[in-house]
């Protein structure tokens, strides 16, 4: 894992912070009925590695309970003011408890050809199966 230091905004420039990842690891395209209407983009990154800057008064927060489910799964924070979407937090044992799932396109200075080397991996959580990949991606 080669972690680099990046830095996100919203749109308008109200909401801003930094986050170290390994962008060689892939980012994450999800099927869920959320992730499709917001076209979700995002990479996992740790809570230790993860800065907000500034905004976070502008933040507004959004949760759904998924089909099945008793709670929400993920706490979704997107700008009041542009209404971008910057991240999602939730709890993972795998990604060492707190983490955040960054909207990929809110990153202002990952390099375009890092970008495309970087595998791209489908979940399928249409189909509560988050371990694979959908048979269909071509519209993810
Ligand atoms: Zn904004």
């Amino acid at each position: 894992m080669t972690y680099q230091l990046y830095h996100g905004s919203c749109h308008c420039q109200a909401v801003k912070y930094e986050a170290e990842f390994d962008m060689a690891a892939g980012s994450n395209r999800c099927n869920c009925s959320l992730c499709s209407k917001a076209r979700a983009w995002f990479l996992f990154v740790r809570g230790d590695k993860f800065k907000l800057l500034a905004g976070d008064d502008m933040l507004s927060t959004y949760q759904w309970v998924p089909p099945g489910r008793t709670e929400p799964g993920l706490t979704y924070r997107f700008c009041s003011r542009c209404g971008i979407r910057l991240y999602a937090t939730g709890e993972l044992a795998q990604l060492g408890g707190r983490f955040y799932a960054i909207h990929l396109p809110t990153v202002d200075d990952v390099d375009r050809e890092e970008l495309v080397r970087a595998p791209l991996n489908f979940f399928d959580s249409a189909h509560d199966r988050p371990d694979r990949s959908p048979a269909d991606t071509r519209l993810m």
